[in-house]
């Protein structure tokens, strides 16, 4: 009997390999890494600056979204630290993050598994310096919408940053959501972190950026590390820009895929929130760990969240369909 293949649905990244073009310019850059990368990412952030309608000193890069957040945090807690305010379960790194810059998480249950915008509100006090929204929500996948997302920056104080973790945006399709490249225009206490790891499919790439008013995109530029995208990275993040269409065609097809897939597990007799994002989230509670130890035996690898659930990556037709088989047997 053959070992059955080993998928990865555990870190939401994108199946398909790089675009061909994207692969080419690699190919060419590969050969003149002795050399330093653009130190300013010129060609990277003009790019942006075009693809987004944004002034260029209102864009801040680094390796990775996450390395943007821990710039950012950086730069906001400064020496005196304070708090940092997000849901709970979301992404893993607030804390750590957090911590790492000398500040205090303060995570607030989600209801449901949804964002919980009034008690994030009321857990804001004079010691906090920031909020994560993670819209889409790593791992449950699901939304803050547009009126509710204006209502709660209406009430947090302009001291305070607020930084909506845009990484699954391409994926939305609800028409309620708001776009945070729109909202930030007029409100100079709003960060949008978005990234060339998801959609984009550069995750090993390591490139992500910041939009956000000028006294805080300078922030953030001041606290990175010096030469922090790497060359390769930015060449591939400025070709992919080129390529969106057919980057948007690849996307379009995993959103379907998500569709099925959920479709799928509903029929199978799951639990499975709505997702706007790359994966699904199977509140399965004290059933996790077997659920994914039982996918790992048909050779699928999922994030389980002990006790909690398993965060399911949208990933190759084949895979996907392995995560729905073990969930029948499991309802079963
Ligand atoms: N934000 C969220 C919500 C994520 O899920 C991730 C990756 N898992 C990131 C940020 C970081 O992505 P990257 O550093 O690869 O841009």
């Amino acid at each position: 009997m053959t070992a059955p293949t080993p998928y990865s649905l555990f870190a939401n990244e994108n199946p398909y390999p790089p675009l061909p073009s994207v692969r080419e310019l690699l190919h060419t850059e590969a050969a003149r890494v002795n050399r330093y990368p653009d130190r300013h990412a010129v060609a990277l952030t003009e790019a942006l600056a075009r693809r987004f309608d944004v002034p260029a000193g209102h864009l801040a890069l680094g390796a990775g979204s996450v390395g943007v957040a821990l710039h950012l945090l950086h730069s906001a807690l400064g020496t005196g630290g304070g708090d940092v305010v997000f849901a709970w379960p979301s992404f893993e790194a607030y804390p750590h993050l957090t911590r790492v810059c000398g500040g205090d998480p303060v995570p607030v249950p989600l209801d449901g598994h949804r964002h919980d915008l009034d008690a994030l509100a009321d857990a804001v006090t004079a010691r906090t310096r920031v909020v994560f929204i993670c819209n889409p929500n790593n791992p449950t996948g699901t939304v803050v919408g547009r009126g509710e997302l204006e209502r709660f920056l209406a009430r947090i104080p302009e001291r305070v940053l607020v930084v909506l973790d845009e990484a699954y945006r391409e994926f939305v399709r609800d028409a309620d959501i708001s776009d945070g490249i729109e909202l930030y225009r007029d409100r100079p206490n709003l960060v949008v972190l978005r990234t060339f790891s998801k959609a984009y499919g550069l995750a090993g790439l390591r490139v992500g950026f910041a939009v956000a008013h000028e006294p805080v995109a300078a922030g953030v530029r001041g606290a990175a590390v010096p030469f922090g995208v790497g060359s390769l990275a930015q060449a591939a993040a400025v070709a992919s820009l080129r390529a969106e269409d057919e980057l948007t065609e690849r996307v379009a097809a995993l959103v379907e895929e998500r569709e099925r897939v959920r479709d799928g597990l509903l029929a199978a007799g799951c639990e499975v929130p709505p997702s706007e994002a790359n994966f699904l989230w199977l509140p399965l509670g004290g059933r996790t760990t077997a659920f994914a130890e039982a996918c790992a035996a048909r050779g699928v690898r999922v994030r389980a969240f002990d006790g909690e659930g398993a965060r399911v990556t949208v990933g190759e037709p084949a895979a996907n369909a392995v995560v729905v088989r073990v969930a029948a047997d499991f309802a079963g």
